[in-house]
Formats: structure tokens, sequence, C-alpha cells
């Protein structure tokens, strides 16, 4: 995704709001960032923001919303998940008319500097860095998820399921061959 912001330098205001729905989120998903276990959509990504022309820099700050496809932690049952979060970033202006390399002292992160090139910002290693890091490692379909059963495969609740009675019956079972084998011993 890129954001266009040369209406930023023609007009005088030195703001410029922006709100774009993705249309291909391949640029996101190339970066290698998001993990295997999150399926975005191609219009799965939106973000809305602000840049902010300030000095050297141009300034950034924003919300993702994404939209993915995940899987359920205990049936991995497919469920639908959204996640919202906010960013920021600085943005080195290159071939911008009187703006050049920030100085070193200027407090700016430079892990945080993007560059803007021919009046327009790659949005997608910021999105998939902002993604990667805010998107949880664990989901559950709903709380009371009761998970499958480790023997049949079958949900818990899945009435075709009776492993869990056979399974009460095992440590009585047990304690009947502790008897007998004392027994014998005696
Ligand atoms: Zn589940
Ligand atoms: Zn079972």
């Amino acid at each position: 995704m890129k954001a266009d912001i040369s209406d930023l330098f023609s007009s005088n205001k030195g703001v410029l709001d922006f709100d774009e729905t993705s249309g291909d989120v391949q640029g996101v998903v190339a970066t290698g960032m998001i993990p295997d276990y999150i399926r975005i959509p191609d219009d799965g990504i939106r973000v809305r923001g602000q840049f902010r022309s300030a000095g050297q820099f141009i300034y950034l700050t924003g919300t993702v919303t994404v939209r993915y496809k995940t899987n359920c932690d205990r049936c991995l049952r497919e469920i639908e998940e959204e996640s919202s979060f906010d960013f920021r970033r600085s943005i080195a202006v290159s071939g911008g008319a009187g703006r050049g390399q920030p100085a070193p002292d200027d407090g700016v992160d430079r892990e945080d500097v993007i560059a803007a090139k021919d009046g327009a910002v790659d949005l997608d290693p910021v999105l998939a860095e902002e993604i990667a890091l805010a998107i949880p490692t664990h989901f559950l379909c709903s709380e009371d998820c009761p998970g499958l059963c480790p023997v049949c495969g079958r949900l818990r609740s899945d009435p075709e399921c009776r492993c869990a009675e056979k399974k009460e019956i095992d440590p009585r079972l047990a304690i009947l061959k502790k008897l007998l084998d004392n027994s014998e011993e005696v």
C-alpha cells in the first residue's frame, strides 16, 4: 500500500489525512514478517491516519485495522478475527524541497525513520512490522471451547466421543488390579 503525500507539499496546511483500505496485501505478506497462522484477505487492512510536516521530517500517526482468519488453538476450527492498533513513524523525504538528512542529535529514533520517494511512502514494511508486533499469538473460538479429545479427535462436547466415560472406569480397574496383585503376594 502506497500513500501519496505530494499534496502535503503543494498545500500549505502541512497536514494530510488519509484513510485507505488495501486492495492487495501481497506487499505486506512478502515482507515475511506476518506469522503464518494469520491469513489476511486482500481487502483486510485498513489504515487511517495523518501525515504532518514538521521541520526536516514528516510525522505519520495512524491506526491499523486488520481482519484475518486463523484457527482456534483448542479445536482448530477456522475463526475470523479483527485487531486494531495505533502506530507512529517519522519519514525522511529524499529529494524534497529543502529537506535533507536528519541531524544525528534530533532525538528521532533511527529505527523508526522510513523514506519517502517520489512523493509517496511505501507503507507495506511499516504495516507488516506493526501487525507482526501487535497480533495475538493465541486464539480461541470461544472462552469455553472444550477442545478436541486426544483419543478420538472429536470435539470433547461431541456426544459421539465417549472416551471420557471409559477413562472414568480406568482408575477403578487399576485399583482392582492392585488389590488382586497384593492378594497374590500374601
Ligand atoms: Zn475452539
Ligand atoms: Zn473421544
